[in-house]
């Protein structure tokens, strides 16, 4: 059987050795999650939802191992390590109350002529067997984003986190276990996205993909899954705009943390700073001041802020865009230097709109801030993207707000907020490029269910 390394970027540690999946064992795998799924469709909602309960329970008592778990195999700061093991929790804490309120709804069949002496209402049912494919930068929280609701829901679920960070969702179907989830209802699958990712893509008897990663890999996937239903949790490029009468300082504080915080490996990261032109050259003043403040270390430090990238190989595509954004006219404001996987908090001006870093999906801590004239060009340069997943404006003016709220195209517009602001219970997911579908417990579970209509007649 062969081993999977799994180790440290910031300084090259290996951390631990898992077995990997071998692809050959997907049929036994199929087999066991088939079964498993007629075993979770027999749960009551009050069963599902205990379990889920239990669990995120025993996910808090477990929080100083996962939340090293996480720093440990992603490189992520350790404070940022156990807010992520909180919100995982609260995500399963979640997905147990949606189990209890997991309902359809009455038909009006009646309304029209033909329907006299009938009465309808649907009923959502577990889909069966369900497939999580999830990334590196939230191995916790992102898994239990797909885990919570398939099991709300009455699912079994295979689950293929990313090859670089297994351990946490391992240690995660562990504790579900422990709350009593029926054998072989949670497979986690350890190996690499070409070639067990692939193979799961195309197995028989997976009734739904739920995929979050790069834009790139979810439209391949989306080719190759056949009739299985398909939900995309992509990328972003994602835009804030500081309107000329924000609080400064408190855009200043949040667009610092939306752009650095993971490091800028989140998918709703800020990248793009929108500004109004006379404030430009002081937020820009205020923004450096704070990013040079931010703590370079391995991410078990307590005070650190920034650690390494997951891969060196990221840190090295994330110096050449900045390098190739200055050759293409913007300036270097701040950062720009890098160590190995580490890369220093970045800033640039006058980033030019053709250049990758602003068209692109950074996953860096670099951001561009650029200056607009008027809330048209504001609105026009935010919605200058392929992607739409979510963006922040900061204003006091309620109008501009409203515009901005009504006319930005994505799937949430965070208001006297950054893009990355998100609670687990709410609905999250792209427009255009960056995806399809939602999650969000209520929402996942929308998708990973069948909807039933039941018509009777009455005699
Ligand atoms: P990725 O390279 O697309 O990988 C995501 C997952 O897909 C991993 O498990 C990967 O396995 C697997 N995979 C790779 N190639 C595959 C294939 N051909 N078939 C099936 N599975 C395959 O993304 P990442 O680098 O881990 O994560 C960063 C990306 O995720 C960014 O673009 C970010 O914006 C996006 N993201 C989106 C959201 C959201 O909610 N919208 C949240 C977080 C991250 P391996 O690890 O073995 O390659």
């Amino acid at each position: 059987m062969s081993v999977r390394k799994v180790s440290l970027a910031y300084d090259g540690a290996v951390v631990a050795e898992v077995p990997e999946t071998p692809v050959s064992e997907i049929p036994q795998i199929l087999k066991r999650g088939e079964s498993a799924a007629r075993v979770m469709a027999q749960l009551s909602r009050e069963e599902r939802a205990s379990i889920l309960f239990r669990a995120s329970q025993k996910m808090l008592e477990a929080k100083p191992d996962l939340a090293r778990t996480i720093a440990l195999e992603s490189g992520k700061p350790i404070r940022e390590a156990r807010a992520e093991v909180d919100r995982a929790a609260a995500t399963l804490w979640f997905s147990a109350e949606e189990a209890h309120r997991l309902a359809g709804e009455e038909v009006p069949m009646d309304a029209a002529a033909h329907g006299k002496g009938h009465v309808g209402y649907t009923m959502r049912q577990p889909l069966g067997m369900v497939a999580a494919i999830t990334p590196f930068n939230f191995p916790l929280n992102l898994s239990m984003h797909k885990v919570g609701p398939a099991i709300a829901a009455g699912n079994s679920i295979l689950h293929k986190p990313a090859s670089a960070t297994p351990l946490s969702a391992m240690h995660a179907a562990s504790i579900l276990y422990s709350a009593g989830l029926p054998n072989d209802a949670l497979q986690v699958l350890v190996g690499s996205g070409a070639e067990l990712g692939e193979a799961l893509v195309a197995a028989e008897g997976i009734r739904l993909i739920s995929f979050t990663g790069s834009a790139p890999v979810g439209r391949g996937l989306l080719a190759k899954a056949g009739m299985k239903r398909v939900t995309l949790e992509l990328g972003n490029n994602s835009a804030v705009l500081v309107l000329e009468d924000a609080d400064l300082d408190q855009a200043v504080a949040a667009c610092v943390s939306g752009a650095y915080a993971n490091s800028g490996q989140t998918c709703i990261s800020v990248q793009r700073v929108y500004i109004a032109q006379n404030l430009h050259t002081q937020f820009l003043e205020k923004f450096v001041d704070l990013a040079r403040q931010l703590k370079i270390a391995n991410p078990l430090e307590e005070d650190c802020d920034i650690s390494s990238l997951i891969h060196e190989q990221e840190a090295q595509r994330v110096q050449a865009w900045i390098g190739e954004a200055v050759r293409e006219g913007a300036t270097l404001v701040s950062g720009g230097g890098r160590n190995k996987a580490t890369l220093q908090p970045t800033v640039l001006s006058n980033v030019q709109p053709g250049s990758k870093l602003n068209r692109e999906e950074a996953f860096g801590p670099v951001v561009g801030v650029n200056s607009f004239q008027s809330l048209d060009e504001a609105i026009a340069m935010a919605n200058d993207s392929r992607f739409g997943l979510q963006a922040g404006v900061f204003t006091q003016n309620l109008n501009a707000a409203w515009r901005c709220a009504r006319e930005i195209t994505a799937g949430g517009v965070m208001i006297n907020d950054v893009s990355n602001y998100r609670v687990d219970q709410m609905p999250y997911g792209g427009w255009k490029e960056s995806g399809l579908g939602k999650e969000g417990p209520r929402y996942a579970m929308e998708e990973m269910t069948a909807l039933k209509l039941v018509s009777w007649r009455l005699s």
